[in-house]
C-alpha cells in the first residue's frame, strides 16, 4: 500500500484523512492548526512537520487547501512539497483552485519528475464524513488510475475528465450550478412565505418534480431550521466565483448569472457573514422581502 502525505486538515481534509486511516492507509499529515493535526494524529496518523517533510516521507501527497495562493504556498513555498518529493511521487491536489494555477504548478514539479493530478471533489463536509465525496480530475489516465484506490476510499465517483486542469474546470462548472440552485431556491422559499404558504410544505411538494435537486434537499431543511453553521464557508463560494470569472473572461465566456450571485454573496460578507454556510445566501432574498423562511 502507498503512504499518502495529506496536508490541509479542515471541514474536508479532516474526515478524508480519517477514512484514509480506517481503509489501512499509513498517513503523514500537516496543517498549520495543529489543533486539527492532534485528531488525526491521536486516529493513528504520524504528524509531519512541514509540506516538504510530508512529501520526503511520502509517496502521494494529497493537498485540501483554501485556494490557489495556498496550494502555490504549500507546493512551491519554502519548505515546500516540491523541496521535499521524491522523483516519481504524485501530488494530490483535491483542493477547488483556479485551473491555469493546476496547469502551472504541475509544469514546476515535472521539472523535478514530480507528476500532479488536480482532482476537487463536490458533497461536502457530510459526504466528506460518508467518503462518499464525487471527484473530479484532471491529469493522465494512467497517474488517474494509480490513484482510483485512494479516490474510491474518500468518494463514490471519480471521472477522468481530461487534461490537468479539467477538474478544476468541471468544479467551476459545478460551483456556478449549486450558487444558482440556492439562489433560485432563495427566492421560491421567500416568495411561498410572504405569500402565506408554508416553506415546508412547498418543498415537500415540489421537491420530486423537475424543480427538485441534490441542492434542494440538502439546504432547504438547514434554511427552515435556521441552520447556517459551515458546511461551505460563503467566503469560500466567493472564492470559487471569482475563480468562475476569471477562468471564464480568459476563454471568453460573459458570466451574468454568476456575476449577480458573486455580488449577493460580498454583500452578505460586508454583513459578516463570510463564515456563514452558502445557504444563508437566503438572507439577502430575506432582507429584500424583510421576511424570514422557518417551518
Ligand atoms: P477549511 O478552511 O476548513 O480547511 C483548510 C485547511 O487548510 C485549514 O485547516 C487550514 O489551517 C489549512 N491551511 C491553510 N493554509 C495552509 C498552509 N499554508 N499549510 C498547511 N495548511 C494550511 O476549508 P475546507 O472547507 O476544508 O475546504 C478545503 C477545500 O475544499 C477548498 O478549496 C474548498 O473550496 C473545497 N471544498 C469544500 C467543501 C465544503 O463543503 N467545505 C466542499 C467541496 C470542496
Amino acid at each position: 500500500m502507498k503512504k499518502i502525505g495529506f496536508i490541509g486538515l479542515g471541514i474536508m481534509g479532516k474526515p478524508m484523512s480519517l477514512n484514509l486511516l480506517k481503509a489501512g492507509y499509513e498517513l503523514v499529515v500537516f496543517d498549520i492548526f495543529s489543533g486539527s493535526m492532534e485528531e488525526v494524529v491521536a486516529a493513528g496518523a504520524e504528524a509531519g512537520n512541514s509540506p516538504k517533510d510530508v512529501a520526503s516521507r511520502t509517496d502521494i501527497i494529497i493537498t485540501m487547501l483554501p485556494n490557489s495562493p495556498e496550494v502555490k504556498e504549500v507546493i512551491l513555498g519554502e519548505n515546500g512539497i516540491i523541496e521535499g518529493a521524491r522523483e516519481g511521487s504524485i501530488v494530490v491536489d483535491m483542493s477547488s483552485i483556479a485551473p491555469l494555477v493546476s496547469r502551472e504548478l504541475a509544469e514546476d514539479l515535472a521539472k523535478k519528475q514530480v507528476r500532479m493530478l488536480d482532482a476537487p471533489v463536490s458533497g461536502g463536509e457530510p459526504k466528506a464524513i460518508e467518503g462518499t465525496l464525487s471527484i473530479m480530475v484532471g491529469g493522465s489516465q494512467s497517474d488517474f488510475d494509480e490513484c482510483l484506490p485512494i479516490f474510491k476510499v474518500v468518494g463514490a465517483s471519480a471521472v477522468l475528465c481530461g487534461d490537468i486542469g479539467a477538474g478544476n474546470v468541471t468544479k467551476l462548472a459545478n460551483q456556478i450550478i449549486v450558487a444558482g440552485n440556492i439562489a433560485a431556491m432563495s427566492e421560491a422559499l421567500v416568495l411561498a412565505t410572504k405569500s402565506g404558504v408554508d416553506p415546508d410544505k412547498v418543498y415537500q411538494a415540489i421537491r420530486g418534480g423537475l424543480a427538485g435537486s441534490t441542492v434542494l434537499d440538502a439546504k432547504a431543511p438547514l434554511v427552515m431550521d435556521r441552520k447556517f453553521d459551515p458546511g461551505f464557508r460563503i467566503k469560500l463560494h466567493i472564492k470559487d466565483l471569482g475563480n468562475v470569472m476569471e477562468t471564464g473572461h480568459e476563454v471568453g465566456v460573459p458570466l451574468p448569472i454568476t456575476a449577480s450571485i458573486m455580488e449577493m454573496m460580498q454583500a452578505l460578507k460586508v454583513d459578516g457573514l463570510g463564515e456563514a454556510d452558502h445557504g444563508a445566501l437566503i438572507k439577502y432574498f430575506e432582507k429584500l422581502s424583510n421576511i424570514e423562511v422557518k417551518r
